[in-house]
């Protein structure tokens, strides 16, 4: 029998209500419990976190990803229930933490509390744990609403329904059917890669129209979420230039959510990355860039390293 570990780390899904509004209140057996999953021998539980997504960082997801290379021999895959807010950047955190991952490792959540009557927690935690037991699952996966997207790829995209992810760039891993049978994605190749550290000095700005450009001191890899295919405003080329030649890594990425960036469609795009040397986001989405940024800064010490790490993912 395979065999799982479900890891509880709080969001709505555990939520009960309070007089300051809905806040983590359920542990994780008492979540497989709701869900119908208790009492299954090849299921073990822990509780990591009771957080709020919103209040997760990178020393979460580093401490997530060490307990789950800690266990890793003993279980087949990995559930962790998390918070549906910062969950793309939690998975993107975890796929760069946990490269190519053998094993299933699966974030799923819901976006009403388990409590509910017509809560999607029950199937999203059912769906998930389906997903993890099986063999054929592999990778970093968010499994929620039937969908199962890469880790890599998921963008939370509504507030206020029960399908609240996309597949940004790339179409979902796999899905579930409607007589609940799964259709899988491509077969697993190559090797896991374990990571631990995830660098605090990435930064990301938002520009719009007219905006000067603030960056932090301990900035040493700078997202400038430009538009559509990429560039940088002439006026702000000469700081983008000074923070190149001070050795911050510039990245550009794009505010469109679909299609990516093109860095060498436009002038404003081509110029700039004659002058300067800029990275692209091409596809990524943006919570992955900034993961993959994080990473990437914390196993390289120099700009040749830094960007052979961010692009080969
Ligand atoms: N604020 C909640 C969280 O991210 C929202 C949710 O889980 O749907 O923890």
């Amino acid at each position: 029998m395979r065999r799982l570990l479900i890891i509880g780390t709080g969001g709505t899904i555990s939520c009960g209500k309070t007089e300051n509004g809905l806040a983590p209140a359920f542990g994780i057996t008492e979540l497989l419990a709701a869900a119908g999953l208790d009492g299954r021998a090849d299921i073990v539980s822990e509780q990591l976190f009771g957080l709020d997504s919103t209040n997760m960082t990178p020393r979460h997801w580093e401490k997530l990803a060490r307990r789950i290379v800690q266990r890793y021999d003993e279980f087949d895959g990995f559930v962790i229930t998390h918070g549906t807010d910062t969950m793309a950047y939690a998975a993107a955190s975890l796929s760069c933490l946990i490269q190519n991952s053998r094993k299933p490792i699966v974030f799923t959540g819901s976006m009403k509390p388990m409590t509910d009557e017509d809560s999607d927690a029950p199937k999203n935690l059912r769906d998930a744990v389906k997903f993890a037991v099986d063999e054929r699952a592999f990778g970093v996966r968010v499994v929620f609403c039937g969908e199962i997207i890469d880790g890599r790829c998921a963008h939370k995209w509504d507030t206020d329904t029960v399908d609240p992810y996309e597949s940004v760039n790339n179409e979902d891993y796999g899905y579930f059917w409607h007589d609940g049978k799964i259709a899988f994605g491509e077969e697993y190749s190559g090797e896991t890669r374990f990571y631990e550290h995830l660098s605090d000095d990435v930064f990301l700005i938002k520009l719009i129209p007219g905006q000067g450009l603030y960056v932090p001191e301990n900035t040493k890899a700078l997202i400038l979420e430009s538009y559509g295919s990429g560039g940088v405003p002439d006026y702000l080329l000469d700081e983008v230039t000074k923070l190149a030649g001070k050795g911050v890594y510039v990245i550009i990425a794009t505010q469109c959510p679909y299609g990516g960036t093109h860095l060498n469609e436009y002038e404003v795009g081509q110029y700039a990355a004659r002058v300067c040397p800029l990275l692209e986001t091409g596809k990524m989405t943006v919570e992955y860039a900034v993961a993959r940024a994080r990473w990437a800064l914390a196993y390289s010490d120099n700009f040749e390293d830094f960007k052979r790490l961010f692009n080969d993912g």
